[in-house]
């Protein structure tokens, strides 16, 4: 049996990093990993809003730095995480 989970989330708040990491493709590699350990089998995209300074952790890389923050909105798909083998 195969089981899917999809959804999405249209309300990140991301640091300039991650900012500069989804514009161009490429970018800090220690954030471009933790964006990839926070968000597995996902794909994100950048709003581009600013929302201001935030003392909040990034949505994207998970860091705990404060910043300016900016919108994003990410898509995951479970579904290789949920695969049940068949008898
Ligand atoms: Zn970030």
């Amino acid at each position: 049996m195969v089981e899917t989970a999809m959804g999405t989330r249209d309300d990140l708040a991301v640091c300039v990093k991650c900012v500069h990491l989804l514009a161009n493709g490429t970018g800090d590699e220690p954030v471009a990993d933790r964006m990839m350990e926070t968000w597995p089998n996902a794909l994100m995209v950048l709003g581009g809003a600013s929302l201001g300074f935030s003392d909040q952790a990034c949505d994207g890389c998970s860091s705990p730095l404060a910043g300016d923050r900016f919108t994003a909105t990410v898509w995951w798909d479970d579904f290789y995480e949920h695969v049940t083998p068949v008898d």
